[in-house]
């Protein structure tokens, strides 16, 4: 079983003010293209797993979203690559606050529930007991936690943490990993 860093998307990965549905509006965080690139270049796969209640609240289209997930893919592939360093990438729609009747509910999905950890889990087989999380909200480690990889191995990353982005979390990760 291979061993993964589940990496939230949303000012984890990219920079997103608000409902961000648009790709021309992605962009990397500093420091995140080459935090992937060391990770994956240690062997761990990379899974982006990230609610998206944008859809539930009528801010954008599960075409959108794909196309900004498809963007994301293209800032993080290597020039001389063509597969992106993440592999999979998977979002929930779900809010139970939404005004889109179809989406509007709760899911086992949404973080802070473990369900798009554990599905990707099972179809990439990877083993969760190794594998690590990073986001920039207590929902992430409490999905993370759920889905049992728990601190230290799910790691929480802002501007006044002691992990202040990905960067240093994959820092952290790669000195911790034997
Ligand atoms: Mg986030």
């Amino acid at each position: 079983m291979r061993t993964a860093v589940f990496l939230d998307r949303d000012n984890t990965l990219i920079d997103n003010a608000g409902d961000l549905a648009d790709p021309s509006l992605v962009r990397l965080l500093p420091g995140a293209f080459g935090a992937c690139e060391r990770l994956a270049g240690a062997g761990f796969t990379l899974v982006v797993v990230s609610n998206q209640g944008v859809v539930a609240r009528g801010g954008g289209s599960l075409r959108e979203v794909e196309a900004t997930n498809d963007r994301v893919r293209a800032l993080l592939t290597p020039p001389s690559a063509c597969r992106p360093l993440a592999e999979a990438f998977y979002f929930c729609p779900y809010h139970p606050q939404g005004t889109a009747e179809r989406f509007a509910s709760e899911h086992p999905w949404r973080k802070p529930a473990p369900g798009m950890i554990l599905a990707a889990a099972d179809e990439l087989a990877l083993d969760l007991a190794r594998s690590w999380f990073v986001g920039d909200a207590e929902r992430d480690i409490r999905a993370a936690t759920a889905a049992g990889i728990p601190p230290p191995r799910a790691l929480l990353i802002g501007p006044d943490r002691p992990l202040a982005d990905l960067a240093a979390a994959a820092e952290h990760i790669l000195e911790q990993a034997p």
